[in-house]
């Protein structure tokens, strides 16, 4: 499939930073800079929960949209200190972070939550981002292609392909996320397409394999953004650090602006 038919998509991880004033500056940086932008590349940011309000209210009328850093698969009940889908689509949410290796990893995230937050998402009408991605040991010890596989056969557990019209995957290598340390473009392509493979291997439909936007993640900046980008199944960037620096945010849209145009040229 042409990179074409799939949209590239650019999204800002913004973890546990800003206070709500903090956002609205760096959301209206955004959107400043984002005036001429069409939603080639889609554009999307995820602040902390408590900023969602104010975020939604600064990119109102914008290209940009907003998601949830994680959720809740319920939908309510005594379960304190969570948030369920509801509460984020009736804000105007449009997208939500499943499985980051940092809630992996910290909040003892599994392959099974992941799988019934995607269900919920769905369910929701909320844009899934799945991460997916090794670890330092894992890469070593030459298992990133199996923890891969793993990872999204279990995402996708119980699923059907006609319900995961609006699935976003970002692999993340999780040595790479915060670290400085990018993964090799050819790398990233690699696991881009071994995930893509995955996917139809599970399904056996290459059409609905084909048209999964695909992510890299893990220290892009505008530096090396590009080189991700030519790569034919990576399609756009989730973005840590790099989302908190409107500057350098914008940079790496810019990049995807003109990557999309570059490939809509060829067509
Ligand atoms: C991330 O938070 O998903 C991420 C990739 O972070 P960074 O870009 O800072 O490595």
């Amino acid at each position: 499939m042409a990179t074409t038919e799939r949209k590239l998509v650019i999204a800002g991880n913004w973890k546990m930073n800003k206070t709500r004033p903090e956002a609205r500056t760096l959301a209206e940086a955004l959107v400043a800079g984002l005036k001429e932008t069409t939603d080639r590349p889609g554009v999307v940011v995820f602040p902390s929960f408590t900023s969602l309000e104010t975020v939604l209210s600064a990119t109102a009328g914008s290209a940009c949209r907003v998601g949830a850093q994680n959720m809740d698969y319920r939908d309510a009940g005594a379960f304190t200190g969570e948030i369920s889908p509801p509460m984020l689509t009736e804000q105007g949410v449009t997208h939500v972070l499943i499985g980051h290796s940092e809630r992996r990893q910290f909040f003892a995230e599994t392959n099974a939550t992941v799988n019934l937050k995607l269900k919920a998402a769905l369910k929701h009408k909320l844009v899934p981002i799945v991460c997916v991605g090794e670890t330092v040991d894992e890469r070593e010890a030459h298992l990133t292609d199996s923890v891969i596989s793993r990872q999204v056969a279990a995402a996708l557990n119980d699923l059907d392909a006609v319900d995961l019209g609006s699935l976003v995957i970002a692999y993340e290598p999780v040595w790479a996320i915060g670290t400085g340390k990018v993964c090799e473009a050819e790398e990233a392509q690699r696991v881009a397409k071994l995930i893509r493979g995955t996917v139809n291997n599970l399904y056996h439909k290459r059409d609905f394999a084909d048209r999964i936007p695909i992510l890299y993640g893990g220290s892009v900046t505008p530096a090396n953004i590009a080189d991700q980008l030519a790569q034919g199944d990576v399609d756009g960037a989730l973005v840590g650090g790099a989302s908190l620096k409107p500057d350098d945010f914008l940079s790496i849209i810019q990049a995807a602006k003109k990557r999309a145009a570059a490939v809509a040229g060829q067509t």
